[in-house]
């Protein structure tokens, strides 16, 4: 298990699966060639053929006043296109009260974006039904990304997806519909990232001076830190999504803000350094972190 202090705020990364290779789909731009050429990416983000690792994982903020999920990854028992996503059967829910959180005790669901991999456990299948997974959550998302999803969804593939993860829980009256600069608490508050999707947003934590972001997909995988125009074949917008990307990294270069990625492999977090014309995240030191 993977914990991070920010303040008065504990982060834990509850993993769900990891993957090595077969990621080439998301991020074309990402030959072995061209990823081999940042040393940096090895040996946490990038194996010695230059595939790419990956992580799916939800990220659990606990604040004094909340404890927020951030994304709920894939889910079980869910049909979907992509093989390795398919009917999944693993052991996430135990995975998090082993970490000390059960169902019951998440205030919020916090979706970055409503893909796949973000809303999956929301909801869990009990005799053959989709139920809300978190039942004393409200679950937050952005208003303009439910819309967006919720048109594309009529006729469309997305259907099944919205059908499954997100339509059970608001109509189970749990969802929140908030703007992308939303404040959840006094730590936490909504950064607008645009470009992957419509209404996608980053985490922002703060607490007794430090700083944390979470990314969503606005960074898919370090590579795009070297290689800022690297675009996923998943972004809505991806001139906008490099803007918003450059702009990050602008922002974030040489401060003391951990940046955390949704789907960064183990060590997942890090700091981001210019160097040169381009950027590095440095995984040495530097943030409050342990490893139980
Ligand atoms: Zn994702």
């Amino acid at each position: 298990m993977h914990t991070w202090q920010i303040g008065d705020v504990k982060i834990t990364k509850i993993v769900e699966l990891e993957s090595v290779g077969g990621s080439r789909f998301i991020l074309p731009d990402a030959t072995p060639e061209a990823v081999l050429k940042h040393d940096w990416l090895s040996p946490h983000f990038i194996n010695d053929e230059g595939k790419l690792i990956m992580s799916v994982h939800a990220l659990i903020v606990e604040t004094p006043t909340k404890t927020i999920i951030v994304d709920t990854c894939l889910g079980n028992d869910k049909k979907r296109n992509i093989p390795a996503w398919n009917n999944l059967q693993l052991p996430f829910l135990e995975d998090l009260e082993a970490a000390g959180f059960k169902r019951e005790d998440i205030d919020i669901v916090l979706c970055t974006h409503l893909h796949v991999d973000h809303v999956g456990w929301n909801t869990m299948l009990v005799d053959g039904a989709w139920v809300p997974t978190f039942p004393k959550a409200r679950y937050i998302m952005a208003k303009s990304e439910f819309e967006y999803w919720t048109e594309e969804a009529e006729g469309e593939e997305y259907a099944t997806i919205m059908a499954d993860s997100v339509r059970p829980v608001f109509e189970a009256g749990l969802v929140d519909l908030v703007p992308i600069t939303h404040q959840i608490c006094e730590e936490v508050v909504l950064e607008p990232t645009p470009g992957h999707t419509p209404g996608h947003v980053s985490v922002h934590i703060q607490s007794k001076e430090q700083h944390a972001v979470i990314t969503g997909d606005s960074i898919h995988h370090p590579c795009q830190i070297a290689e800022t125009t690297w675009s996923s074949s998943a972004d809505y917008d991806s001139a906008q999504a490099t803007q918003t990307r450059q702009d990050f990294l602008s922002l974030y270069a040489d401060k003391e803000t951990l940046i955390i990625g949704t789907h960064f492999a183990t060590p997942t977090a890090g700091h981001v350094k210019q160097v040169g014309t381009g950027y590095e995240l440095s995984v040495e030191g530097g943030s409050e972190e342990t490893l139980a």
